[in-house]
């Protein structure tokens, strides 16, 4: 069976993220989905939790899933993250076993400034979902120009000669967001139904985004 990579920054994990994995786990069948918070980049935003707070804070999140599991590999591996170091390091520990990366649409939109897109795209599977507020259209106008190239389109997917291909999920839009979930903390203001319930205590107890701008 196929299992899904959910990589971001989940500062903090919220409801659209778990939703969103729990959709295309479902949809693809998966296996399991394997939640990696990216480790701190070299200059630290002021309002970006810690990486061992954003880790258990996913992990609170998913602790009664047990097709959702965590992973601290960005947080070992010295030097900066990058996901296709992580899917290196996952394409062998799971030989044999296709890969699905689970993003949004804002997400596909951007992957030409990720380190080493081609060979990311040579490494994975992508399951897509819809995001408010980013554009929507054609998953072949969504794929940044440079790397489209290398795509030919079929129904709903785009497939890579490698293999592998790009997939769209439908989702229900949900229009949650991390940063507005930081802004909220910092007036002061509620964040129930937008986080799980152990998030909220973590982030109280922590004093986390207080300052967040
Ligand atoms: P921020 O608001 O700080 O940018 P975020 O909410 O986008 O954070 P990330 O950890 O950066 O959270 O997101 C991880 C992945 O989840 C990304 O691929 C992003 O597109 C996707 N994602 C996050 N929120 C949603 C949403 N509401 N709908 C669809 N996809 C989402």
């Amino acid at each position: 069976m196929s299992l899904g990579i959910f990589g971001g920054t989940f500062n903090p994990v919220h409801f659209a993220h778990l939703r969103l994995a729990e959709e295309v786990r479902e949809a693809l069948a998966l296996e399991r989905v394997l939640f990696i918070p990216s480790a701190d980049p070299p200059h630290k935003d002021r309002d970006l939790a810690a990486a061992n707070q954003r880790l258990e804070m996913v992990q609170l999140a998913i602790a009664s899933n047990p097709s959702f599991e965590a992973l601290d590999v960005e947080l070992r591996r010295p030097g900066p993250s990058y996901s296709v170091d992580t899917l290196r390091m996952l394409s062998q520990r799971y030989a044999g076993k296709p890969l699905w990366f689970l993003m949004g649409t804002d997400t596909l939109a951007e992957l030409d400034t990720w380190h080493e897109p081609e060979t990311f795209l040579g490494l994975t599977n992508i399951a897509v979902v819809g995001r408010p507020g980013s554009l929507h259209c054609a998953l072949e106008l969504l794929v940044p120009e440079r790397l489209a190239g290398s795509f030919v389109a079929g129904r709903g997917l785009l497939r890579h000669p490698s293999g592998h291909e790009i997939r769209s999920v439908p989702f229900p839009p949900l229009g949650v967001s991390a940063s507005d979930i930081r802004r909220r903390v910092a007036r002061g203001a509620s964040i129930q139904y937008l986080v799980p319930d152990t998030v909220i205590d973590y982030i109280q107890k922590n004093r986390l985004y207080e300052g967040a701008a």
